[in-house]
């Protein structure tokens, strides 16, 4: 049975390359009717936080992304955070000193980059590696804290079938024998994810690319320790558009972020399933459910992802414009409070207000932050004239027949869609004008520009008075 993991450290907030890791792992999983595991590397006691911890789950549920074993939800392999296991992993370090796959290394720091390999790939030379018992206590009586360092075969090729990067080879003599326990007791993350994704049964390790270079020093701890390796996929990095590594500059980088600037959860699942992987078709919206059908590792690229941001506000208002309004409404509530538009206990007048205004504006918007910015028209008193509609309001004619709409809005008494949609229709017969000269002006009149929201809209958000007043303030 597949089982897969995503494994965060919680140094910070997850990130959109974290986000789409997961949701990788995820996705492999339910296509393979397999398990999936979230467990928390904290052994950078110094780096990580509870805070970083919740940020990760609170934003995974956020997406939707659920797990099957590990923190919080519990299972047979818990505890599910580094810190909580390490008995675990003291138990598989003796181990390997006792089957001599490992010794204590009592070099300090200084002594440690006195013997650095030079001049090549920077690797710790064994100097601690034949350490005679003499030495080990004299050591021990100065009070060194020793490291345990794993033994390093010499002048082997490691082989890794990468099911993205195919094969994949690294000569273990660039490698050098690597820290597994700091001199703390704390494992290093090489050891820790080993024994692990070992004792926790997962079958496939997929994850970021900037991993693959670790890869060959945890499949020789796989061997040491008598554990079958599981299959390796390297996710290519998610690059900038100008192909750089992605950074702020490219825009934010924590899920949190965008879900604070009205990105819906399915958007971005939708646009971070496309980095990196591809349907082989030209289609562009997937549901999860759709995604979990489609997914495939051979679909997923060797080369960089390209986080082409404004295709993920193509798709997130494409969500936008496409789900349930009341959704919409709810979630954009907030942003519209803070811009002071709808008070903190709304009435219903104003949600009735917010309803038509969300409607009318959800069209030209690529995220809910940026909806307040559209319903000015509807909020704020003073106007905001663009140049072509300054213009087109200078025209006598046009003054003359504003006025003559303000006198007929005495009859308009109602807010509702389908009258104003019947007021709006016969005015240019009664008016004895051509529907352009109607309609263009009476927009500018309203909202200070030649674009925007249907007039109905309109005119049914403002209703009669708020119209008339717009109206009137023009013409004198
Ligand atoms: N804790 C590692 C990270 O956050 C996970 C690496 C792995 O998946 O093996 O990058």
């Amino acid at each position: 049975m597949v089982k897969v993991r995503f494994a965060p450290s919680p140094t910070g907030p997850l990130h959109i390359g974290g986000a789409r890791s997961a949701l990788f792992n995820y996705l492999f999983a339910r296509k393979n009717d397999g398990v999936f595991i979230v467990r928390i590397e904290d052994t950078d006691l110094e780096r990580s936080s509870r805070e970083s911890e919740k940020n990760i789950l609170e934003s995974l549920k956020w997406l939707g992304i659920t797990w099957d074993e590990g923190i919080e939800v519990g299972g047979s392999n818990g505890p599910y955070r580094q810190t909580e296991r390490l008995s675990v992993y003291q138990k598989y370090a003796k181990k390997l000193i006792d089957e001599g796959f490992a010794y204590y290394c009592f070099c300090t720091e200084e002594e440690r980059q006195a013997l650095l390999a030079k001049g090549e790939m920077p690797r710790y030379l064994g100097k601690c590696r034949n350490l005679s018992p003499d030495m080990r206590e004299k050591y021990l009586a100065q009070g060194r804290k020793p490291t345990i360092r794993f033994k390093v075969p010499v002048g082997r090729t490691i082989v890794i079938n990468d099911l993205v990067r195919g094969v994949v080879r690294f000569d273990t003599d660039g490698i050098g024998d690597f820290i597994i326990v700091k001199s703390d007791g704390i494992p290093t993350y090489n050891f820790a994810v080993v024994i692990d994704d070992a004792t926790m049964g997962i079958t496939h390790v997929l994850r970021g690319e900037e991993h693959l270079s670790n890869t060959p020093r945890q499949i020789l701890l796989y061997e040491a320790l008598g554990f079958k390796a599981p299959e390796f996929a390297h996710i290519s990095l998610i690059l900038g558009k100008d192909r750089t590594k992605m950074s702020k500059r490219h825009g934010a980088t924590s899920v949190e972020n965008y879900r604070e600037r009205g990105y819906l959860p399915e958007a971005l699942v939708n646009f971070l399933a496309l980095l990196g992987w591809s349907p082989g078709t030209e289609e562009e919206i997937f549901s999860m459910e759709q995604l979990i059908e489609r997914f495939s590792l051979e679909r997923v690229a060797k080369n960089p992802a390209i986080f082409d941001m404004d295709k993920l506000n193509w798709i997130n208002g494409y969500y936008i414009r496409n789900s349930e309004l009341s959704r919409i409404i709810d979630l954009s509530l907030p942003y519209f409070q803070k811009r002071g538009y709808v008070s903190e206990n709304p009435t219903e007048e104003e949600l009735n207000k917010l309803t038509k205004v969300v409607e009318a504006t959800r069209e030209y918007v690529s995220a809910l932050a940026e909806l307040p910015d559209h319903a000015t028209i509807f909020y704020e008193k003073e106007i905001n004239f663009e140049d072509e509609a300054k213009g087109l309001l200078m025209d006598l004619e046009v003054k003359e027949i504003l006025k003559k709409i303000s006198e007929k809005l005495d009859e308009l008494k109602s807010q509702d869609y389908e009258e104003v949609k019947g007021f709006l229709k016969k005015l240019p017969k009664e008016l004895g004008v051509g529907g352009k000269k109607v309609y263009m002006p009476l927009r500018a009149a309203l909202t200070g520009k030649t674009h925007g929201p249907e007039l109905y809209q309109i005119l049914g958000i403002l209703g009669p008075d708020e119209t008339k007043r717009r109206i009137v303030d023009v013409i004198f």
